[in-house]
């Protein structure tokens, strides 16, 4: 049982267990070329895992590079000692160039008035900038379109004291569109060859997020971008890959009664009893990312046994008829996990919430700590 002074007060914690974390990413290293290099995404907190523990046991793991949404999660790890490359995926603002510099983070690039800008810098500072400039084949987010990426990587290859590192894609389709993936591998495919042709060495050409690196072999290029399944989530189900869940949502009983038929449960009276039946209270809620859309949905495990959410998701409590079954106080109750035989998965969540997985997991809230096991 985890240490109390560590959980808090109230009785909510998630366990992360990072040598699950660990055998998921060795899994996908299975999967590849030795040579082939992994980029780990650890943004939005690593998934709502916990942005530093994950990204030291993924270091100490041997992960080539983090992948962050912003600067800011990248100081966060440099402040933290980290030493590995840090690529911040999304893209950043002309004022903030300078904080590439002191924290040692690598930009991403998709126009040349940017890429001048840091070239000027890197070379007041003397001191070179390297960057990947990110290709739009049919994201439709940011990136350079496929058709204009040659000549603005040309371009880049001119300025002084930049180095381009690496160019990368991104698939909207990997878990749903075949053909159209297949497509965007060939645009991206040639238009690395394009560039080796006229001798500019890209070390680290990428585009395969999770699904790519499994499905789409010829997708892993010199690097890969995984993030779900390092954490032990399918992004569809059948993904040809064995994994091991890696948070565990949990909470104990605070509060029981035993109530008559038709008794209205919580807001709404969106529940009512249909016998004398025991009701217990869980001090967790909306407000914690738990979310409302799964009143009367959701399932909970107590002693082993199934049980489900009655009436609707409160900011910090909910409640569950257990009818007969009557549970002690302080009675640990798993709302993502495994407990005897029985067990909550986070896809089973995300898809009675109507959502996906990555959601569900990011949007756990900061009032639950993270409660690290190994
Ligand atoms: C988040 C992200 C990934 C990882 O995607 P998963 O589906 O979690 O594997 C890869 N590439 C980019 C650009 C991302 O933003």
């Amino acid at each position: 049982m985890p240490n109390k002074n560590k959980i808090g007060y109230r009785p909510t914690w998630a366990e992360i267990n990072l040598n699950n974390l660990e055998y998921n990413f060795k899994q996908v290293k299975l999967r590849l070329h030795p040579q082939t290099k992994v980029l780990v995404t650890v943004k939005a907190d690593a998934y709502g895992h916990g942005l530093i523990p994950v990204s030291q046991r993924l270091a100490a793991s041997g992960v080539d590079y983090l992948g962050v949404a912003s600067i800011d999660e990248g100081i966060k790890l440099r402040k933290a000692h980290i030493k590995t490359p840090i690529l911040v995926l999304g893209l950043a603002l002309k004022q903030d160039i300078q904080s590439f510099f002191t924290f040692k983070l690598t930009p991403t690039i998709c126009d040349y008035e940017f890429a001048v800008a840091l070239s000027r810098k890197a070379t007041a500072l003397k001191k070179p900038m390297r960057l990947h400039i990110k290709v739009d084949t049919g994201m439709g987010r940011i990136g350079v379109a496929h058709q204009d990426a040659l000549e603005l990587v040309k371009r880049i290859h001119k300025l002084k004291s930049i180095v381009i590192e690496g160019i990368f894609t991104h698939f909207p389709l990997a878990d749903s569109g075949r053909k159209f993936t297949v497509s965007q591998i060939e645009l991206f495919y040639k238009l690395a060859s394009e560039l080796k042709k006229i001798g500019i060495a890209i070390p680290l050409v990428h585009a395969a997020n999770s699904v790519g690196l499994i499905d789409y072999q010829n997708s892993r290029f010199a690097m890969v971008r995984p993030g779900l399944v390092i954490y032990g989530l399918y992004p569809k189900s059948g993904l040809g890959i064995n994994l091991k869940p890696v948070l565990s949502l949990k909470t104990r009983v605070v509060f029981i009664k035993q109530v008559p038929a038709g008794c209205g449960i919580s807001y709404g009276h969106a529940y009512k009893t249909k016998r004398l039946a025991y009701i217990v209270t869980l001090p967790i809620g909306y407000g914690d990312g738990y979310p409302r859309n799964l009143s009367n949905l959701a399932p909970l495990l107590i002693n082993g046994r199934r049980f489900r959410i009655s009436g609707r998701i409160c900011m910090d409590q909910i409640m569950a008829d257990v009818g007969k079954f009557k549970p002690k106080l302080a009675d640990e109750v798993v709302l993502i996990g495994k407990q005897g035989k029985e067990k909550i998965t986070t896809e089973e969540l995300a898809d009675l919430a109507g959502t996906i997985p990555y959601e569900i997991a990011c949007g756990l809230g900061s009032r639950i700590p993270r409660i690290y096991v190994s």
